[in-house]
């Protein structure tokens, strides 16, 4: 039997449906799962590394509802990395969705009577689920025994291998962290509970998990890896944050030139280190500004306003551009967090307007941004003061705005992100990608380091 709330879920679902037609329903699903989590029936967990099905890694973030002491039997037997929805009511189209476990969500994973995983939502059959395989590579453990799991996890049903090589941020405590990241509770969370969890990692056995990878990934999934971790105010291994990610960028194109799209999520740094960035190989870069509205960005990345502050951060990306080219200066922004109380807007459309004001400043200059969307993480300030996320329908208004903002300045979508469309992209933490026109994706950019 379903609750009142509950039955209003799918209520609201199927209106938003019906008031935006033009963003695909796979994206509604897709934006509602991402904001609120999943349920996971024990039936569609994993077993861990020694399964069938590919585990959730935790590559950053713990991006989950619940702390792993809440999260039950969830917290034993990994769920998946990501799930696959296809079918149902609403014959969705092939749906890859990072997981973001919440027991308490009105969606749920499970199997049926003849063992059949499905989506429930209110406790109605809304698609088929299906899980990721373990990939070949995740059964080779390096030398030290360690995981390829652990150290060069990937994503987006294997097309990117996520690089978290520096597991904490030097913003830290209250006062420099920003306000919806849990990267440094996510690293206590995992050292608590006794799992490997590597706080920076060693360039060799990076290099060695990749060549793991490269051997056993004989379909040629994986494309690109992003180069990321925590800021860096002062020196990790006396290095600054250029010399840092950019060590291993140097060492992955040396040992495997061009083989994968380099990519690294840092500060907008001054021009000198990006080009170093750039130097050392990497193709796109992430100086990510996270929220658009001044007084938001200032109350919510108290760390990026004091060591950077947010007219510079700007800057400092449009200056990028002269380095990597427009295309290949990707900043993100953690869409939802602009309605988190008590300081957010409180009407959708005052928050979808300040967020396209930013896209326009930045699609304006040929600089396409992307977003992720918000998980209300419950140790992190945002999460513990809006547990709910932002509402469904800034997320379904922002992808409208998004792609046709994209198509007023012409562009395509920004490279190294897969195929676009419903039923074709594979980004799994956002529906940006699903909800642009099939096709309409920007060429791959060049990889591997010049000369
Ligand atoms: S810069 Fe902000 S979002 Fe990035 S890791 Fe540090 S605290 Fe988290």
């Amino acid at each position: 039997m379903t609750s009142p709330t509950e039955t209003r879920r799918t209520e609201l679902v199927e209106q938003l449906m019906e008031r935006y037609p033009h963003v695909p329903r796979e994206a509604v699903i897709k934006e509602d799962l991402l904001r609120g989590g999943m349920a996971f029936d024990p039936s569609a967990l994993s077993d861990n590394e020694g399964g069938e099905v590919k585990p959730k890694s935790y590559f950053i973030f713990s991006f989950d509802h619940g702390t792993l002491p809440e999260l039950g039997e969830a917290a034993l037997r990994r769920p998946p990395e990501e799930i696959v929805l296809t079918g149902g009511p609403y014959e969705l189209r092939r749906t890859v969705v990072s997981v973001r476990v919440n027991p308490s969500s009105p969606y749920r994973v499970a199997a049926d009577a003849d063992g059949v995983l499905g989506l429930y939502l209110d406790g109605r059959r809304i698609a088929d689920v299906g899980l990721p395989p373990m990939p070949d590579y995740y059964r080779h453990t390096l030398a030290n025994g360690k995981s390829v799991m652990e150290v060069a996890p990937t994503i987006q049903w294997g097309y990117l291998i996520y690089l978290t090589v520096f597991r904490v941020c030097q913003y830290f405590g209250a006062k420099e962290e920003c306000q919806y990241c849990d990267i440094n509770h996510n690293w206590r969370q995992h050292k608590a509970a006794g799992r490997p969890y590597t706080g920076v990692k060693p360039v060799e056995e990076v290099l060695e998990a990749l060549e793991i990878i490269d051997k056993y990934d004989t379909a040629g999934a994986s494309t690109a890896y992003t180069l990321t971790g925590g800021s860096i105010t002062s020196q990790v291994q006396g290095k600054d944050e250029a010399d840092f990610y950019g060590q291993y960028a140097k060492a992955i194109e040396d040992r495997f030139p061009g083989r994968w799209i380099g990519k690294v999520v840092a500060q907008a740094l001054p021009r000198e280190d990006v080009q170093r960035f750039y130097d050392y190989g990497v193709r796109i870069y992430h100086p990510n500004y996270e929220v658009w509205d001044r007084r938001l960005f200032e109350l919510y990345c108290p760390g990026k306003e004091r060591y950077v502050g947010r007219d510079e951060w700007h800057r400092r990306i449009l200056e990028s551009a002269e380095v990597f080219g427009a295309r290949n200066v990707i900043p993100n922004f953690v869409a939802g967090v602009e309605m988190a109380e008590p300081f957010g807007f409180t009407d959708v459309s005052e928050a979808i307007d300040s967020t396209t004001e930013g896209l326009r400043y930045f699609m304006s200059r040929g600089i396409t941004p992307r977003f992720t969307t918000w998980c209300p993480e419950p140790t992190t300030p945002l999460g513990k003061a809006q547990p709910l996320g932002a509402p469904l329908e800034y997320h379904i208004r922002l992808l409208d705005s998004y792609r046709s903002t994209m198509e007023e300045f012409g562009l395509s979508s920004p490279p190294g992100y897969g195929p676009a469309g419903a039923g074709r992209a594979v980004f799994s933490v956002s529906s940006f990608m699903d909800s642009l026109r099939p096709g309409s994706e920007a060429p791959e950019p060049t990889s591997g380091r010049k000369g």
